[in-house]
């Protein structure tokens, strides 16, 4: 692989689903993992089997059935937890087993109770354990940001020397900025004698929204594996977002001469996937994923976008796999928009006709924040009945037939207030 390729490790189905309110059942996991397939993840981190019986289950079937990606789990640096994880991933055509342990004085003395001996040899004999049932063994150190570096770097090289193949060094709390990063990265790589022999990895929490930045930052810094997930979700604020990741280094390859194996026009379907099978929405506003990440309401705006996509949009809907349909009716839009909706509607609208339904149509925005096709068609048909009743008394205008809710608001409001 050249030295620019960013290994994509997906752990959507593992710290993803193990956040409050986004459990999945085994049948909803292998579909996730099929779609993270299509998605062209390259580690699938499918779930942690010591946890529970359905874990391990889960685990093992995904490594059946999903052959090109890299099938990962993980483990603590206990013998039950790594025998789960070997019986887990034994199916996979390529298997990892994923261990680690704490290595923050924070976490030794006030968790495991644990002596900085006792995790450097806990952390060895875990990675050797685990070499004995795959070559692809990979260790996490733990609360790494807020280890004592001395120590995270001696722990580091012995793992190396006991056979581990990638070193993660977690952000477990979300703790660092992104200059930290880098310069954590780089120190690391530059004490660890055989830092060339293995792949780094940034596993970043979102607890102050910078999980993307440090991720990228870790990126800059020598790591070559990027562990994420689908809309971000994961422990407490999140993982960081595997599709903000992925379109940063796409959109602005400029700065980011990075590769990553993913394919964009699957990152809208994938987002969904999780959204349904979670019953866990992303936030309107979500970079990239949400439902208006590519909607312009502003009469400003509007107007660009008709003249030329480029003015208020940095990447396309299309690319990401995701519908366009960027312009929202509000209280905000011109008239512009509102003549193509109503003309995508089937509606020629022009001159004084168009300027009384523009103005029905603000009436509903004061009240209703969005105004909807529905509301289009209703008034629309209310504006060309007075008209036509006025002039021809009987005439059955072919609008003149909303949905049912429309007619209501007409015979209440006139112009579709209420319903
Ligand atoms: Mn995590």
């Amino acid at each position: 692989m050249s030295e620019h390729r960013v290994r994509i490790f997906d752990t959507t189905l593992r710290d993803g689903e193990q956040a409050p309110g986004f459990s999945l059942r085994t049948a909803e996991k292998l579909q996730l993992a099929r779609q993270l397939d299509a998605l062209g993840v390259d580690i699938i981190e499918a779930g942690f089997p010591i946890a529970s019986p359905a874990d391990a289950e889960a685990v093992r079937r995904i490594a059946t059935e999903i052959r090109r990606p890299v099938i990962a789990c993980l483990a603590r640096c206990h013998r039950a937890d790594l025998e789960k994880a070997a019986w887990s991933i034994a199916p996979a055509a390529r298997g990892r087993i994923h261990t680690f342990i704490a290595t923050s004085d924070l976490h030794l003395q006030a968790k495991l109770h644990m002596s900085r001996e006792q995790c450097l040899e806990a952390a060895v004999d875990a990675v050797r354990f685990a070499r004995q049932h795959t070559d692809d063994v990979q260790f996490s150190a733990e609360d790494a940001t807020r280890s004592d570096i001395e120590f995270l770097c001696r722990v580091v090289d012995a793992v190396i020397k006991a056979g581990a193949t990638t070193i993660n060094l977690p952000d477990t709390v979300g703790f660092s900025t992104p200059d930290d990063t880098l310069a954590f990265f780089t120190q690391i790589r530059e004490r660890v004698p055989d830092a060339d022999r293995v792949i780094f990895s940034t596993h970043c929490h979102d607890d102050l929204g910078l999980a993307v930045a440090n991720s990228i930052a870790a990126v800059q810094g020598g790591a070559r594996q990027v562990e994420c997930t689908v809309n971000g979700i994961g422990e407490r604020a999140g993982n960081a977002a595997l599709e903000e990741i992925v379109m940063a280094f796409h959109v602005r390859r400029d700065r980011y001469p990075y590769a990553v194996g993913v394919a964009h026009t699957q990152i809208y379907p994938s987002s969904e996937m999780v959204t349904r099978l979670t019953g866990q929405g992303v936030q309107v506003n979500k970079a990239i994923v949400g439902r208006n990440a590519f909607a312009h309401e502003a009469g400003i705006h509007q107007d660009g976008i008709l003249k030329d996509r480029r003015t208020y949009e940095i990447m396309k809907a299309e690319d990401v796999g995701a519908p366009w349909n960027p312009l929202v009716l509000g209280k905000h839009s011109g008239r512009h928009a509102v003549q193509k909706r109503c003309k995508e509607l089937g509606l020629e609208v022009e001159g004084a006709e168009l300027v009384e339904i523009y103005r029905a149509l603000m009436d509903i925005a004061d009240d209703r924040k969005v105004i909807s096709d529905n509301d289009i068609v209703a008034v629309v048909s209310g504006v060309r009945g007075a008209t036509a009743h006025a002039a021809a008394p009987g005439h059955v205008d072919p609008f003149d037939t909303p949905s049912a809710a429309g007619h209501h608001a007409l015979h209440e409001s006139g112009y579709g207030h209420g319903v």
